[in-house]
């Protein structure tokens, strides 16, 4: 008792002059109400009850992941009968004749239908990403090929692309929990659609055996994306196969499995346990011999992170397995500063880190999703300086012809009248010129004239390499 008042007494004159209370601090920056922290507030309850057929789903049906594949919309048609009573007839129409002239498939998750918001699809960020509205496509840019990244044309095996000197990229698949729109694998990914017939890139076990060998003939390669398709289709069983086979490579220093499943059925981490258990021991396996094994994910937009996905981001979490974002940059998606402000907050928030933001790439039926190099600088400039350093994206361009990915700033040259960006990529490509091109609706009535003249378009290219070349140190 009378060591306590003592202590007491003597913490309080040390702090405080005698016969004053505590001083007051004095705040430079006016608190911030907790309200307005967006970023923190994640989706909860039963959302997906919107959906008629789906008002009398449970919280635990939900979030099987066998109930999440099995009611996957995968035609034109289911999506009709699931929504009809909550969207327009006009809209119904208009994405009927979408998915016409879509080059992707269609699959999309009970859990993302469940998140739009049915009361203004045209709007809707989730929507536009993976059911096109034929009201809204623009005609594809002239300079557009299909696989405009050239990874057949720098894959030495069917489905493994070494492009980069130390890292491979290896498409173990061709199928996905969802099928996005934009997909920069249009040429493979998805079963063959009216627009398009895509090269094949199965699980197969010949195929796998060349990949895995090529990588174990090269000893300069340390790191391997193991992507598709996607990693969240590969069977548990699968996914030791390969995660054993690249550990046991000595020359192997890091591998990541890349899926968009975390932000578009992020229940399966929680259910398939199966599948979960396999990451998991992949993970322990290789930190054991001291290589990192990581999930990369791909949210596009605030409104894909809820409270399930942070309950998949915290199991992960325990389990030591780091998850990185790549995000794509989409017009009326996340193309203005404080929706990719909130993104990478709420990114944050649940453990994943945001590591880049990719301007969209030249793909087939999507020039209404794509934005101006300006438009992604402008952006930037606004998230640096929100969070953490290690939390902040890099944007960048991945250089069309296979060039690889370059600071979206690093261009030798960019005209932003006729959109035309130019970027060398000596490390990668010595020598050589990579152009990407704004979306040509974001430029002036006199230059869209031009772009749609042969000759003249021509013309402004070889002026913008001239430019570059000039310019380049
Ligand atoms: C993106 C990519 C990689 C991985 O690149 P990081 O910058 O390390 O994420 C490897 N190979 C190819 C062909 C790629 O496109
Ligand atoms: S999940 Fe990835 S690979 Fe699959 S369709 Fe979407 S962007 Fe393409």
């Amino acid at each position: 008792m009378a060591n306590e008042t003592v202590s007491a007494s003597a913490s309080s004159s040390l702090l405080n002059v005698v016969g004053q209370g505590p001083s007051p601090i004095v705040h430079l920056k006016p608190r911030v109400d907790e309200s307005t922290l967006t970023h923190r507030h994640l989706k909860d309850g039963p959302f997906w009850q919107q959906i008629p057929a789906w008002k009398d789903i449970d919280e635990a049906t939900f979030l099987s992941h066998l109930w999440q594949e099995k009611n996957a919309i995968t035609t034109p048609e289911k999506l009709v009968a699931a929504v009809r009573d909550l969207a327009s007839d006009d809209f119904i129409k208009d994405v009927e004749a979408g998915f016409a002239v879509a080059p992707m498939a269609v699959r999309i998750s009970p859990y993302l239908l469940g998140l739009i918001d049915w009361s203004s699809p045209y709007q809707d960020p989730i929507r536009r990403q993976f059911l096109p509205v034929k009201s809204q496509l623009e005609p594809d840019h002239p300079w557009l090929t299909l696989d405009s990244l050239h990874e057949q044309g720098d894959a030495p095996v069917p489905g493994l692309t070494h492009r980069y000197p130390d890292k491979a990229l290896f498409l173990a698949l061709d199928t996905c929990p969802v099928y996005c729109r934009f997909c920069t694998r249009s040429y493979a990914v998805g079963t063959d659609t009216d627009a398009v017939e895509k090269v094949s890139l199965k699980a197969t076990d010949e195929r796998w055996e060349q990949a895995l060998q090529y990588i174990s003939e090269r000893p300069e390669i340390e790191d391997v994306v193991v992507s598709g398709g996607d990693a969240y289709r590969l069977r548990a069983d699968q996914i030791r196969v390969i995660g054993e086979r690249l550990i046991a490579m000595k020359h192997i220093r890091r591998f990541r499995f890349a899926t968009k499943g975390i932000a578009v059925q992020p229940m399966k981490v929680l259910t398939d346990t199966a599948w979960t258990d396999a990451v998991t021991h992949v993970v322990d396996k290789a930190r054991k011999v001291h290589k990192e094994v990581v999930i990369h994910t791909h949210f596009n937009h605030p409104n894909e992170i809820t409270s399930i996905s942070q309950r998949a981001g915290n199991l992960l979490m325990e389990r030591g397995i780091t998850v990185r974002n790549q995000c794509v940059f989409q017009r009326g998606v996340n193309d203005d500063a404080e929706t990719m402000i909130t993104l990478v907050k709420k990114l944050g928030f649940i453990n994943v880190h945001p590591y880049y933001v990719y301007i969209h790439d030249l793909v087939r039926g999507t020039e209404d999703l794509r934005t101006s190099v300006a438009a992604g600088i402008q952006v930037e400039k606004r998230v640096r300086g929100t969070t953490a350093g290690f939390n902040t994206p890099m944007f960048v361009v991945d250089a069309p012809g296979g060039g690889g990915k370059r600071d979206m700033h690093s261009h030798e040259h960019y005209n932003r009248e006729t959109g035309i960006s130019v970027y060398t990529a000596p490390s990668v490509k010595k020598d050589q010129y990579f152009c990407y091109f704004d979306p040509i609706s974001s430029l002036s009535p006199a230059i869209q004239k031009d772009w749609a003249d042969e000759k003249k378009r021509a013309q402004m290219m070889d002026a913008a390499v001239d430019q570059a070349r000039s310019s380049t140190i």
